[in-house]
């Protein structure tokens, strides 16, 4: 059996782990590294990137690189507008009411872009180990909510990954601690992303994770203290020049990207530069940008936010009534729990030292790989308690909310309800399903409408169909009925328009495999040229250095072999014919040694 790989796909960067039999290892990507941007970069003519080639070509090309798809999975366009300004892509509205992006004439699904990093980051786990792979645990935010999951594991589904399991990042960097101590503990996941921000707390012993209370916020990361300082130089620069550049993408993306490196900085130095030079021109010359910012203004300016995620951390504990004191172990997870100010706000609110041995950016991803490990019975089974973060309901009358499984309860778990016609023969019955706190429905998160449909007729109040509210181990939502009457619960269906449905998954699924391959042979045809290049490069400095000693028929033919394959190099772009001219080069520069030999011999 293959591995099941784990897999932290976040926001930023994302990151693949493995157990290697029982301990967990992080897989290397193909350009070498640990961590892979998320980033898919587009070209002109249709060629796409993924991960560090993508990252780089951000600046230059900044709507057609995708960056922070996360934030927009699972959402509704209405209610993603105000993370529009994050990015410098085009987000428009799909059919659905979801968030869809369009580039280059094209639209894609979140769903599909962020099929592009797993099927890299599946791509780079083949490679290392060798092996197909075909199953997945993947990591979300605790506070993602079902539509936002349901999204995810369709991304997977897109990849041609099985995805087997859904948990919560905290949980999984919970799950490190376990596989790493064994220690019985109570203990608090401070998450802080380049998008969210979860806070969990856990109660773990040698054999059991349980989750006592999450909170956090979907959209507030790295990425908005990053606004923050852009927003800081925009002021700046209006001051100085008097112009407004917000509205430029090319200088937004250069803008974001020195405010995120002035950031990074700052949380070495005390303070940094940022100099941008020729950021426009207008009739009396280039403008430039040039300042220092300390980290006691960015402090300042990021306050508001750092006070954001404190505020859910008394939360979380009020929530699992729990003292400051009954922490053991805080556990920084993510890149912007390196920032220093963040790490002494903690520091002071559980009054102890924060628990470093762990590598931020690794640990969910760890976590996920101990889960898969668990599933393949590989590695000891720990029993993990996770509780859903929303309060799942349903509308009644007048938009009221009218909760059924409440938040905090422990996954999976289920719910049932009755419901019932209002006018006689109604053969449908719609119900509206909901996650969220509020009690006026239209406050929440809807899931869908699932219509009842194929009620036996019968006077109104008759039928009695009971609705079964199921939440699975990944956190996602499944709705079932039985009319009570007949016992028959597949007379009723259930139509739940939610994300995409199985026909549009099914073709996203073969246009990203037959992407993939197309990737995998351009890919191919880049090496073999680079392989006829370095042969004729062979072959030039060969005719360099021995002119004097060939016979002038021998030059001439090598001349004309060198030329011939300079010509078809600039034409040839399958792979068949590259194939054919690099086994010609090949077999000329042999015979070519082959005669020097001999004639080496008879001197
Ligand atoms: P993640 O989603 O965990 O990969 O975190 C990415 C976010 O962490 C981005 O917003 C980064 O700018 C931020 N980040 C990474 N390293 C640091 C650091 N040393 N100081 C401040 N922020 C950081």
């Amino acid at each position: 059996m293959g591995h099941i790989i784990g897999i932290d796909l976040g926001t930023t960067n994302s990151v693949c782990a493995f157990m290697d039999r029982t301990e967990p290892r992080i897989i290397i990507n193909e350009e070498g590294g640990r961590v892979t941007p998320s980033v898919v970069g587009f070209t002109k003519t249709g060629e796409r990137f993924v991960g560090d080639i993508a990252k780089r070509q951000m600046l230059i090309n900044p709507d057609a690189t995708i960056h922070s798809i996360k934030r927009f999975m699972g959402r509704r366009y209405r209610d993603a507008r105000s993370d529009l300004a994050l990015v410098n892509y085009t987000i428009t509205e799909a059919a659905n009411g979801d968030c869809a992006v369009a580039i280059n004439g094209r639209t894609f699904s979140p769903q599909e872009v962020c099929a592009m990093i797993l099927q890299k980051l599946r791509k780079s786990a083949e490679d290392f180990l060798g092996e197909t792979v075909t199953e997945a645990v993947i990591t979300v935010p605790a506070y993602f909510t079902d539509r936002q999951r349901q999204a995810t594991r369709d991304a997977g589904t897109i990849a041609g990954l099985d995805v087997l399991r859904i948990i919560n990042e905290p949980t999984a960097a919970a799950l490190s601690y376990v596989h790493d101590r064994k220690k019985a503990s109570t203990i608090a996941v401070y998450d802080w992303g380049g998008g969210t921000f979860d806070i969990s707390l856990l109660s773990v012993d040698r054999d059991v994770a349980e989750v006592r209370a999450t909170r956090g916020n979907n959209t507030l990361g790295g990425a908005d203290i990053d606004r923050r300082i852009v927003d800081w130089l925009l002021e700046r620069f209006r001051d100085e020049h008097g112009i407004d550049v917000s509205d430029d993408k090319i200088v937004m993306q250069r803008l974001r990207d020195s405010a995120e490196r002035a950031k990074l900085e700052l949380s070495s130095a005390p303070s940094t530069e940022i100099h941008l030079p020729f950021l426009v021109s207008d009739s009396s010359g280039p403008k430039h940008l040039q300042c220092s910012l300390t980290r006691a203004t960015f402090e300042s300016l990021a306050e508001p936010l750092f006070q954001q995620t404190l505020a859910e951390c008394r939360n979380a504990l009020e929530e699992a009534r729990l003292d400051v004191g009954d922490i053991d172990e805080i556990i920084m997870v993510g890149g912007s729990s390196r920032i220093p100010r963040v790490q002494e706000m903690v520091r002071e609110l559980f009054g102890r030292p924060l628990n470093k041995t762990f590598n931020p950016d690794e640990v969910v991803a760890i976590g996920a790989a101990i889960q898969g490990g668990i599933l393949e019975g590989e590695v000891k089974a720990v029993t993990l308690l996770d509780v859903t973060n929303f309060s799942l309901g349903i509308e009644t009358q007048g938009r009221r909310f009218e909760p059924l499984i409440p938040k905090n309860t422990t996954i999976p778990t289920q719910k049932t309800q009755l419901v019932s016609t209002v006018v006689d023969n109604q053969r449908t019955v719609k119900i509206h399903v909901l996650q969220g706190e509020s009690p006026d429905s239209r406050e929440n998160v809807s899931l869908g409408e699932f219509e009842l449909q194929n009620i036996q007729p019968a006077p109104r109040g008759v039928p009695r169909i009971q609705v079964r509210f199921a939440i699975d181990a990944s956190g996602i939502v499944n709705v079932s009925a039985e009319d009570l009457r007949t016992g028959i619960s597949d007379e009723i269906t259930i139509d739940a328009p939610t994300g995409l449905s199985k026909v549009e998954l099914e073709r996203a699924r073969e246009e990203a495999q037959v992407a993939a391959e197309h990737d995998e042979s351009a890919r191919e045809i880049k090496g073999l040229r680079n392989m006829v290049e370095k042969e004729l490069v062979t072959l030039e400095s060969f005719l360099r250095e021995n002119r004097g000693l060939l016979p002038k028929t021998d030059i001439f033919e090598l001349e004309q072999a060198l030329k011939r394959g300079r010509m078809a190099l600039l034409k040839a772009s399958d792979k068949r014919n590259l194939d054919a001219l690099l086994r010609y080069l090949q077999r000329f520069h042999q015979h070519l040694r082959e005669k020097m030999e001999s004639q080496a011999r008879m001197h």
